[in-house]
């Protein structure tokens, strides 16, 4: 297949790729959405994976309320946690958006959860981000929420990367993952570290400390905890990418969704989106409190293991907010008494406002 792909940039990864004053583009995006017709070429070795991960946890969850010890339902969620913050605070928001610097046992710690997780080393998962984030909703983000919500699940698992993604993905700027020695450790490990760190561990560590039956062991904490964590990211780029609200960025697909929030503790994805490298998951205070990643991060910066951390100003969100948002903002939304008719005239579409940025 000839690589005739063009990708044009649609989102942000960084502060540094924001081109107007409310750290936004000044283009229309929305424009730029598009999913192709193409040719599926499938990886059936993943299918073949993917159907005994989802086979197996349904009787992982049938062994967890028959049969299994309450020690090995603890400690399955206990891996999971684990997990899901090694993913969202390590290669998520430390190495692929850089909200924060970590100092180097945190990066280690997050390196060991991120392996725990197995989705991909740290170095392929922020460059496949990155490009999902800079490409996003067209033909080079690898999952593009434009070609259904199966496809941005899972199905892009299921099929070979289109050219499109992978010359997207070639340009994106990895400089800074090269020469972090925490990466590149575990990039050249990876296919050694991750069956023990994944799969054995998990297993063996029920059996040996508290006399698990291996079939317990092997079923909940390790296939049913592991489906649960690749789910739990496969949603946000699936569901927050299709269903939800737009209050910061209405040219974008990604959503605001409460729904996905209270599954996966990661639902604000249109704020994400608009602002991705703001460490916090939401500008609402509550929801920060309530998301262990944010918890997590927040307190390694008070013992000095994470520092640096970036947030965006409420007046930067309130201004975005009023040029892009949908109008459903809970404090400036298109009801809000303080959101004045000229304001509306000024803010209230993307596209008569493009040119002119103040
Ligand atoms: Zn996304
Ligand atoms: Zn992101």
């Amino acid at each position: 297949m000839p690589p005739q792909a063009e990708p044009t940039p649609s989102g942000v990864v960084f502060e540094s790729d924001t081109q107007t004053s409310d750290l936004g583009l000044a283009k229309d995006v929305s424009v730029l959405k598009k999913a192709a017709p193409k040719k599926y070429e499938y990886v059936w070795f993943n299918i073949f994976w993917f159907l005994f991960l989802h086979i197996g946890s349904a009787y992982g969850i049938y062994l967890g309320v028959t049969s299994a010890k309450w020690q090995t339902n603890v400690f399955a969620f206990l891996v999971h946690l684990m997990c899901a913050i090694g993913i969202g605070a390590g290669s998520h928001r430390l190495w692929t958006h850089r909200c924060y610097k970590a100092k180097t046992p945190l990066r280690v710690l997050l390196m060991i959860w991120q392996t725990m997780g197995f989705q991909d080393c740290i170095f392929e998962w922020a460059r496949d981000h990155r490009t999902h984030h800079k490409y996003a909703d067209t033909d080079a983000d690898p999952h593009n929420a434009e070609r259904g919500l199966f496809f941005s699940h899972m199905g892009w698992l299921c099929c070979k990367k289109s050219p499109e993604v992978i010359e997207g993905g070639r340009r994106i700027d990895v400089t800074d993952l090269y020469e972090d020695p925490v990466v590149m450790f575990q990039k050249k490990h990876y296919m050694k570290m991750m069956p023990i760190l994944c799969f054995l561990l998990p297993t063996v560590i029920p059996v040996y400390f508290w006399g698990e039956t291996w079939l317990n062991a092997f079923f909940i904490p390790t296939i049913l905890r592991y489906t649960c964590g690749i789910n739990v990211v496969w949603s946000v780029n699936s569901f927050s990418h299709t269903f939800g609200y737009r209050p910061y960025d209405k040219s974008l697909n990604p959503r605001d969704n409460i729904g996905v929030w209270m599954i996966c503790v990661e639902g604000f994805h249109n704020y994400h989106h608009t602002f991705p490298w703001d460490y916090r998951a939401t500008e609402l205070p509550l929801y920060n409190m309530l998301t262990p990643t944010i918890v997590f991060i927040e307190a390694m910066a008070k013992i000095g293991q994470a520092y640096d951390l970036k947030s965006v100003s409420p007046e930067i969100v309130q201004k975005r907010t009023y040029r892009t948002g949908d109008g459903t903002h809970s404090l400036w939304g298109w009801d809000d008494p303080e959101f004045t008719e000229k304001l509306k005239e000024k803010y209230g579409s993307i596209h008569n406002t493009q040119q002119k940025e103040d």
